[in-house]
């Protein structure tokens, strides 16, 4: 498998290189995955930080041969370096819509079709980590760029208002059903068993909503109260992010009429259930 090291590109398949941005963190795992596909004609994906020693081996690594510049979301760590790779490259920015301070040359959602002469890219819209995310689909490799939807090592977080649980796991169902040979993610090594993941990952948030309900049955009422109960196989450190995602689960059983309540920091109660 490829290493993780910042700035030196390694080639994942026939069409794809990746370059790590020197961004890691809780968040981020060993940084965030740019990713440049092609040969002739080269799309990079998530630029990652406004970083210009990372931008630089992007360049270096694409030259003028990098002709598009998409972002699969606007968070800090994938798009702010959209702006100077397109300073250094004259390549043309694609992304969901203007926000954070990224501004696309051409706005793209579902549907998308970027058609180089060597590859395809199809975009998705997968909402739920950010609002305005997109996933793209290599047709020719049947790899799937997949942002923050779907990480290898680290977690990812659900943070209300833009961030949305039930369409959140709507895209990993669709995402599931496709034909996809792997994942190349935001954050972490390209995943070879995209089906597997999947599945890991739709598992877990099911039983986080079962144990979340079961906490709310049981009179705990409080997010914070919730996350000490139900994140006891999470570090500490990440409790305060925990946060964001129970309150994303609980927003979702409360559109369900299965809990009531509505705020971060507000009380959370059972719903009274029909038999
Ligand atoms: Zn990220």
């Amino acid at each position: 498998m490829p290493g993780l090291t910042p700035g030196v590109a390694s080639a994942l398949s026939p069409m794809v290189r990746r370059i790590l941005a020197p961004n890691p963190g809780l968040m981020t795992g060993p940084g965030t995955n740019t990713y440049l596909v092609g040969i002739d004609e080269i799309a990079v994906i998530d630029p990652g930080p406004d970083d210009d020693g990372h931008l630089d081996a992007i360049a270096g690594c694409g030259g003028d041969r990098i002709r598009w510049i998409l972002v699969t979301h606007t968070h800090s760590d994938h798009a702010p370096g959209a702006a100077g790779l397109k300073e250094r490259t004259g390549a043309e920015l694609l992304g969901f819509d203007e926000r954070d301070g990224f501004t696309p040359d051409t706005a793209i959602g579902e549907g998308f079709r970027l058609e180089a002469t060597e590859f395809r890219l199809a975009s998705l819209y997968t909402p739920g980590h950010a609002s305005n995310h997109l996933c793209y689909l290599l047709e020719e490799e049947r790899m799937l760029f997949s942002g923050d939807h779907v990480m290898e090592g680290s977690t990812v977080v659900i943070a209300p208002p833009d961030g949305d649980m039930a369409a959140y796991l709507d895209a990993l169902q669709r995402l599931r059903a496709m034909r996809l040979r792997t994942i190349a993610p935001g954050h972490g090594h390209l995943i070879e068993d995209p089906r597997g993941k999947l599945d890991e990952y739709l598992t877990h948030r099911g039983q986080r909503e079962q144990a979340i309900l079961a906490a709310v049955d049981d009179g705990v009422s409080t997010v914070d109260e919730i996350v000490s109960r139900v994140y006891v196989d999470v570090p500490d450190a990440l409790h305060p992010v925990a946060r964001y995602s129970v309150h994303a689960h609980l927003l979702k059983l409360a559109a369900e009429q299965r809990v009531n309540g509505a705020d971060l920091e507000g009380k959370w109660t059972p719903a009274r259930r029909s038999l």
